[in-house]
């Protein structure tokens, strides 16, 4: 039985994707915002966004899913248990990204890297290099929201494509326009508006 699942109504309806105008910690202005700790707070959506990952990588061979904390670590749970694949995390000890707790990687396992969004990609292949030092074959990264703008080296498997606009505040025209008011995600204002 196929099922159609749609993402987007999802994240919105989850309150994991926001839109209107954001002030973004950076200072710079979005017509977006997107918190994908609030979707995983439902198992259901949890399990229905990653299902239409699963299915872009069920084919693959994986020995292993891997999920950085903290943003992996909900990810790669589900993917895992959809998968029936084992999965670990990896964390930063003195700003290093490391596996530890005695979670290990077999020689040449081929490793799916979850994450809840990538963005820069940084922590990827930050992940990535640690997995491969330990001996591990990373094949691609699964997430919920694919950001990017460039490569970053590996394949991304992703539950949505998602285009945010970010303008630096004096260029920005969602300001120019002036109907939407600027609010900062989190704030207290921000629960006012009642989103
Ligand atoms: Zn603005």
């Amino acid at each position: 039985m196929s099922k159609v699942v749609d993402v987007v109504e999802i994240l919105k309806k989850s309150e994991a994707l926001l839109e209107g105008h954001f002030l973004l910690s950076s200072g710079k202005h979005s017509n977006r915002y997107v918190q994908c700790a609030k979707v995983l707070r439902y198992p259901q959506y949890a399990e229905a966004v990653l299902s239409t990952v699963v299915d872009q990588i069920k084919g693959l061979d994986i020995d292993l899913v891997v999920g950085p904390a903290m943003g992996g670590v909900i990810v790669s749970y589900e993917l895992g248990r959809q998968l029936n694949k084992e999965t670990v995390f990896t964390e930063r000890k003195d700003g290093v990204m490391e596996l530890r707790r005695g979670f290990e990687v077999k020689p040449g396992a081929k490793i799916i890297i979850a994450e809840d969004v990538v963005t820069t990609g940084k922590s990827t292949i930050e992940t990535k290099e640690a997995l491969e030092k330990l001996g591990g074959e990373v094949i691609g990264v699964a997430c919920i929201a694919n950001r990017t703008s460039h490569d970053i080296g590996m394949p991304i498997y992703s539950a949505i494509k998602l285009d945010i606009e970010v303008h630096d505040a004096d260029e920005c025209p969602l300001c120019k326009e002036g109907s939407i008011e600027l609010v900062k995600p989190g704030s207290r204002e921000f629960k006012e508006i009642g989103m």
